[in-house]
């Protein structure tokens, strides 16, 4: 599938950089190029190599860059149309210009990821690797770079077709239950059949399940200082983050906003959420920020809970308590360089159920454990074998998974009760067709192959 029009964008960043690059795609993209760019070479350009030569406005000859240009030939390209690039100086007058050129001279302005939109139309990458070269851009540390390579070279699109290709193939047996019943052709028991989707339930089912471990990949973990006013939870996220980044003060209930920021710890990145004292307020911004915390304990996948050691245990620490219950992360006992009232003992008995880190914020001293704490509750919550299995990393796959699974136990059941095939070709197919929407290659077409290629009809 072609378009018919040809796209221009700059394809690197705006701003000022030593070099910006004009991205052309579609049947123009050559003539384009040659109509504003002359190359210093004069034979034939051949596709793939850079060439040096001038931008030149063809409306009044004016000479505006030295510039590198390339050619790639339809399919064989980025998008499967004929592309060309300009590799320009980094300036953003300079960038506008040479992109109004294009435009003048039969181009359109390309709409957001249209590029990597045609690529998946002409079939160069499916839905997951167009996904996952958003994914590497976006990365955030190691884990989320080896996730998003293993997505581009195509791991998850082979896992999800090859799930399909077994429904398909269930479809195909129903379909020869229709169209052959009173023929003399072997078909899979229903008891078979339902043992097979049962299979495929399993596998899907793990595929669902991995999204909590690709999620975190991805996009990181998120956690939640709390801690009631002035147990030092600003000072901690400061020492973290190493900056002045939260307003440190000595009256309680200063922290109003919630303040984020986001940390490297071990592969994954973890982003904090600094909230208000945990307090019942004595006017309306302070009771927003007790709420903001009770928000921001809700989204958080980790909590970092914050007691002060150079004061009794009080009802503030048991409702800082209270809110950590059944959730993963570190109680920090702060202040381990002041006069201590409250024991390690004493919060491992009376605190949350979290492994627990004496600290101090004002020093700097178990900031280490507090690290390894915090790597080793994300690695848990990643689960064993993080780094090798395929794991899915969208809610968009996530959804389609859950679709999937709903028609296939549907399908399971009335495969069982020996339905009409036609009623568990229903669910059979919507399984098919929320699986193929992950890879993005949803067609009745491969139904019909399978039939054939399985039972060598009209032979
Ligand atoms: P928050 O209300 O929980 O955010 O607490 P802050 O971070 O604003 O700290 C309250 C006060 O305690 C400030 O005066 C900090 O300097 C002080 N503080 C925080 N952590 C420590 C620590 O580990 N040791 C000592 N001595 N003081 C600390």
């Amino acid at each position: 599938m072609y378009a018919s029009d040809t796209i221009v964008a700059p394809a690197t960043a705006p701003g000022v950089g030593a070099v910006a690059i004009v991205r052309l795609s579609g049947p123009k993209a050559t003539d384009i190029l040659r109509a504003i760019w002359k190359p210093h070479y004069s034979g034939e350009m051949e596709p793939r190599r850079m060439y040096l030569g001038d931008v030149i406005d063809p409306d009044t000859g004016a000479h505006l860059d030295r510039a590198l240009a390339f050619l790639m030939r339809a399919p064989a390209s980025l998008t499967g149309e004929d592309v060309a690039e300009i590799h320009i100086h980094g300036g953003p007058y300079l960038v506008r210009r040479i992109t109004s050129l294009a435009i003048a001279r039969g181009a359109r302005m390309a709409e957001a990821g249209e590029f990597a939109r045609r690529a998946f139309l002409n079939g160069r990458m499916d839905l997951t690797e167009a996904e996952a070269v958003a994914d590497l851009v976006e990365a955030r540390g190691e884990a989320a770079l080896k996730q998003a390579l293993a997505q581009l070279s195509g791991v998850l699109a082979e896992k999800v077709r090859g799930l399909r290709d077994k429904v398909v193939g269930i479809r195909a047996h129903l379909e020869a239950e229709i169209d052959f019943s009173d023929e003399d052709i072997r078909l899979p028991s229903r008891r078979e059949m339902g043992g097979e989707i049962e299979r495929i339930i399993g596998d899907a089912a793990i595929l669902h399940d991995s999204f909590a471990r690709g999620r975190l990949a991805r996009e990181g973990a998120r956690a939640a200082i709390i801690g009631k006013p002035n147990a030092g939870k600003s000072s901690l996220l400061n020492l973290m983050v190493g900056t002045d980044r939260a307003i440190v003060t000595d009256i309680p209930g200063t922290t109003r906003d919630v303040i984020e920021d986001t940390l490297q710890i071990g592969a994954f990145p973890l982003t904090i959420l600094d909230t208000a004292g945990l307090r019942e307020g004595r006017d309306e911004v302070e009771r927003l920020g007790i709420e903001r915390t009770r928000r921001s304990v809700a989204a958080a996948d980790l909590i970092i809970a914050v007691f002060d050691s150079s004061r009794p245990r009080d009802s503030d620490d048991a409702a800082i308590t209270a809110l950590c219950r059944d959730r993963a992360g570190i109680a920090v006992l702060n202040k381990s360089d002041l006069p201590q009232r409250l024991s390690v003992a004493e919060l491992r008995e009376k605190g949350p159920a979290m492994p627990v880190i004496a600290m101090s914020a004002l020093t700097g001293d178990g900031i280490a454990q507090l690290h390894e704490g915090l790597a080793r509750a994300i690695e848990a919550m990643a689960g064993p074998g993080a780094e090798s299995e395929i794991a899915i990393s969208r809610q968009r796959h996530r959804d389609a998974l859950a679709q999937a699974l709903r028609a296939l136990k549907a399908a399971r059941e009335s495969a069982l009760k020996t339905m009409p095939p036609e009623i568990v070709a229903v669910d059979i197919s919507a399984a098919a067709d929320a699986l193929g929407a992950i890879t993005g290659e949803v067609t009745s077409e491969d139904v019909l192959d399978k039939i054939f290629r399985e039972f060598c009809i009209g032979k």
